[in-house]
C-alpha cells in the first residue's frame, strides 16, 4: 500500500517554542492511524498543519503526492481532507438533520447568488442534500434524533453529529481530534464501532488524536507518538506498549495515564 498522505520534516514554531519538531511519517489509505502523546505534546499543532488551519513553519504535508500544506483550509478541505473540531462547533439551533444539510454546502454545485434565485441547480443541491443527510443518518444510526435540536443532544450524540458533519462533505481523509474525550466506557466503545464503520464501508482514511488508550490500542492500525514536540515512536498498537521510550514519556507526565 502506497501512503495517502506523507509528513515530511514538518516544525511549528510559536515564538521560541517548538511544538513540532521535524516530524515524518506516512498514512497509508484506509488505515486508522492514531497520534497519542502527553498534554502539549504537539499534536492538535500536528493536526492544525495537516489540514491547513496552520502554516508550517518548515517541512510540507502531501496528499497523493502533491503538497498540501499552507494552502487555504477550504481549499484542503474541497480536496477530501477534513478536520473536526475538539471543541464542538456545532449549530446548535439546528437540527441533527439541518446541520448536515448546511454542511454540505462545501460541495455545492451551484453558487450562492443561485439559492437566492432559486436556480435549477440550487434546487436540485437542496434535494440531493437531502437525500445524502437521510443516507449519512440512517448510516450513523442517527434516525431517531434526526429532527432533534443539536443544543438538546447529550454529549455522545454531538460527538457523532460532529462526524456526521465531517462526513457530510463525503471526505477521503477525516481527522478527528479527541473524539472520545467526555465519554463514558459505553459511549466510548460505540464511537470506536462508528469511526471503525466509517473507514470499513465509505473508505474513509482516518486519523485521530486521543487519549483514551484503551479505545486508541483498540481502534487504531498504527500509532505515532508524540513528546514535547518529537515523535519518538511510530508502530503497531503491540509495539508501541513495549516502547520503551513511549512508557517513559507516559510516567514521566503528571496529568496523563496510560491506562494499559
Ligand atoms: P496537544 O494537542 O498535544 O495537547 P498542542 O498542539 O495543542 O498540544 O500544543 C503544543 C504546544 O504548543 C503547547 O505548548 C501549546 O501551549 C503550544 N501552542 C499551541 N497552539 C499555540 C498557539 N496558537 N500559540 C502559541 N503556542 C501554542
Ligand atoms: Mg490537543
Amino acid at each position: 500500500m502506497s501512503a495517502l498522505l506523507e509528513v515530511r520534516h514538518v516544525t511549528k514554531k510559536f515564538g521560541g517554542l517548538i511544538a513540532n519538531n521535524d516530524i515524518s511519517f506516512d498514512v497509508k489509505e484506509n488505515e486508522i492511524l492514531s497520534v497519542i502523546g502527553p498534554n502539549g505534546a504537539g499534536k492538535s499543532t500536528l493536526f492544525k498543519m495537516i489540514s491547513s488551519f496552520l502554516p508550517t513553519t518548515s517541512g510540507e504535508v502531501r496528499y497523493k503526492g502533491e503538497r498540501i500544506s499552507n494552502l487555504k483550509p477550504h481549499v484542503v478541505a474541497r480536496k477530501g481532507i477534513v478536520r473536526t473540531f475538539q471543541e464542538t462547533t456545532i449549530f446548535k439551533s439546528m437540527t441533527v438533520r439541518e446541520s448536515i444539510v448546511v454542511a454540505q454546502h462545501l460541495r455545492a454545485k451551484a453558487s450562492l447568488a443561485g439559492y437566492f434565485w432559486g436556480s435549477k441547480t440550487a434546487h436540485e443541491d437542496v434535494e440531493s442534500f437531502g437525500n445524502y443527510a437521510d443516507d449519512l443518518i440512517d448510516f450513523l444510526g442517527m434516525a431517531e434524533i434526526a429532527n432533534e435540536q443539536a443544543s438538546n443532544l447529550p454529549q455522545g450524540n454531538l460527538r457523532a453529529l460532529g462526524i456526521a458533519i465531517g462526513l457530510a462533505t463525503d471526505p477521503k481523509v477525516l481527522l478527528l481530534d479527541e473524539p472520545f474525550a467526555g465519554m463514558n466506557h459505553e459511549e466510548t466503545m460505540r464511537m470506536v464501532d462508528l469511526i471503525r464503520k466509517v473507514r470499513d464501508e465509505r473508505g474513509v482514511t482516518v486519523l485521530l488524536v486521543e487519549h483514551d488508550m484503551p479505545a486508541v490500542m483498540k481502534i487504531s492500525d498504527r500509532i505515532v507518538v508524540l513528546n514535547f514536540g518529537e515523535k519518538i515512536a511510530e508502530g503497531t498498537p503491540l509495539e508501541i506498549q513495549n516502547d520503551e521510550r513511549v512508557i517513559e514519556a507516559y510516567l514521566g507526565s503528571a496529568d496523563d495515564e496510560i491506562g494499559m
